[in-house]
């Protein structure tokens, strides 16, 4: 593939051609696959500039019928260029084909659909009120965008959780200046394409590239025209960009990191929960905030389980991501695969039980370079080493036994972080009692990763802050005001 050079997407035209880019390589090879301009103080600031004008004209001015038409039509862009996501999209992360083909991209345009509808059908709220001479008055809210949105987005699925974000804020009347991962640049600057194709008002959707500190994430989250900060990442991450907030103050809305349980009892479809649990540990290369690195299974099934899970993970091949016999893709860089290997030891100094994998993989050596790592798992670490208390973000997961619903409940919450759980049961009193207790944000009763966009999604604890999706995003992404009207 010939080297892409990505812009900046600012007032519907690409900029960029300055000093300031960074390069950006294939997970798989390690070959250099684009050179993408960095952002700094004065492209935020026009980033910023464009999407005020825009709410300033025409934008500003559209009914919320003709913002659904277009949010539709922006749908169908991505739908007609699906191709072009696809191969953008698996250049950035290296994902085998297959996921993104069924998982990304459909999502990003399915995102825009969601919003799209709910935001036709949101209702008013109104009330008589008495007044002391008897004529009454009329209260009712309308909801306005909140302005400016910084959306913030990270590189595990970078289009459909930057369309997430973007989707529900144009819904709502906003604009946009996004903010995408510096390993994922792609999509997010392909569908500023889509967005002037469909005609989207100039200034309304923008993109600046560029890393965090010193860099445009940090001129983005400091900007004062800034009016609200969506931000899905790392939970580090979250802390830093909430003191930026601070300044202003502007509104926040997180979805942070996890460290998810997976729960299997006995009377479970063991066939079903060994596949679920496969998927949650290692799906996408274990890069899913809503992944499962800490597994408890009772005791009875713990060994077969544990059997089992080893099978499913011993039989993910790692390849190029076009090779249909591809199970497993490589981590996003050699960066984040130190982070993921330095656990990967520190298991064994801690006394894990590996049972598969712990190392990198042998590849050949036109894909020496990449960021390829084993599928692994472990037994017999204590609730309290890094391993099992600490994201890792990796193909991996640790399993222990258990015994008593009560103790798997308090094992399943021990932790600072609260995003999803996953329970496997064939005991519907149990699943409600058990999915009740768990300190989580979204929690699956046999399944994993089943999502409904209408629904609440967020973190708990340390997780995230706010809930988006359906209706609960309008939330973040307008204010309500007040109208009085004296009769
Ligand atoms: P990250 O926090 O390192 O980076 C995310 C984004 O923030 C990037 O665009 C980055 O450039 C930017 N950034 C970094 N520092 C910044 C700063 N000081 N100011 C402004 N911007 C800054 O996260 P990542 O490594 O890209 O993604 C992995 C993390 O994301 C994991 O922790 C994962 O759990 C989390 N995640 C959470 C969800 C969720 O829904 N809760 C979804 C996906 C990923």
């Amino acid at each position: 593939m010939s080297l892409r050079t990505l812009g900046h997407f600012i007032d519907n035209r690409f900029v960029g051609d300055g000093p300031r880019t960074f390069e950006k390589r294939s997970p798989v090879d390690g070959r250099v696959i684009a050179r993408v301009a960095e952002a700094g103080v004065e492209e935020v600031d026009a980033a910023v500039r464009a999407a005020r004008a825009a709410l300033q004209g025409e934008w500003g001015r559209l009914d919320v019928g003709k913002r659904a038409d277009l949010l539709n039509a922006v749908a169908d862009g991505i739908n007609r260029r699906f191709d072009d996501f696809l191969e953008a999209e698996v250049a950035d992360t290296g994902k085998p084909v297959s996921l993104a083909r069924h998982l990304d991209i459909p999502r990003g345009a399915a995102n825009f659909k969601a919003f799209a509808d709910t935001v036709k059908g949101v209702a008013m709220e109104a009330f008589q009120t008495a007044t002391p001479d008897g004529q009454g008055a009329l209260n009712y809210a309308i909801r306005a965008p909140k302005g400016v949105v910084a959306v913030i987005c990270p590189w595990n699925l970078p289009l459909l959780l930057t369309t997430w974000k973007v989707a529900p804020a144009l819904a709502c009347g906003n604009a946009v200046v996004v903010k995408p991962s510096e390993e994922t640049p792609s999509t997010a600057t392909l569908l500023g394409e889509v967005m002037d194709s469909v005609g989207l008002p100039k200034g309304v959707y923008n993109v600046v590239h560029g890393f965090g500190p010193g860099s445009a994430g940090e001129y983005l989250t400091r900007h004062p025209g800034v009016n609200a900060i969506t931000f899905t990442g790392e939970t580090r991450t979250g802390t830093a960009i909430m003191k930026a907030a601070a300044d202003g103050p502007r509104a926040v809305s997180f979805e942070l990191g996890g460290k998810n349980a997976g729960i299997v009892f006995a009377d479970c479809d063991m066939d079903a929960a060994v596949e679920g649990i496969a998927r949650a540990a290692f799906a996408n290369c274990g890069q899913v905030c809503l992944g499962t690195e800490r597994v408890y299974v009772e005791r009875p099934v713990f060994a077969a389980f544990v059997e089992a899970l080893k099978r499913k993970a011993e039989g993910l091949r790692p390849g190029r991501p076009e090779d249909a016999q591809t199970g497993i893709g490589p981590l996003i860089s050699r960066e984040h695969r130190d982070k993921v290997l330095s656990y990967y030891r520190k298991a064994v100094e801690e006394g894990a039980t590996i049972v598969t994998g712990g190392g990198v993989p042998d590849m050949p050596a036109e894909l020496a370079d990449g960021a390829w790592i084993a599928p692994t798992i472990w037994t017999g670490l204590p609730e309290t080493s890094a391993v099992v208390r600490e994201e890792i973000f990796g193909p991996c997961c640790h399993v222990r036994p258990f015994d008593a619903e009560d103790e798997v409940v308090r094992l399943a919450n021990d932790t600072p972080y609260g995003l999803a759980a996953t329970i496997w049961t064939r005991d519907l009193a149990r699943a409600h009692r058990v999915a009740a207790r768990m300190e989580a944000g979204i929690v699956w009763v046999n399944a994993w990763f089943l999502r409904d966009l209408r629904t609440p999604f967020g973190g708990s604890k340390a997780s995230g802050i706010g809930r988006e999706g359906g209706v609960h995003s309008l939330e973040f992404y307008t204010e309500q005001r007040n109208i009085c009207i004296k009769l």
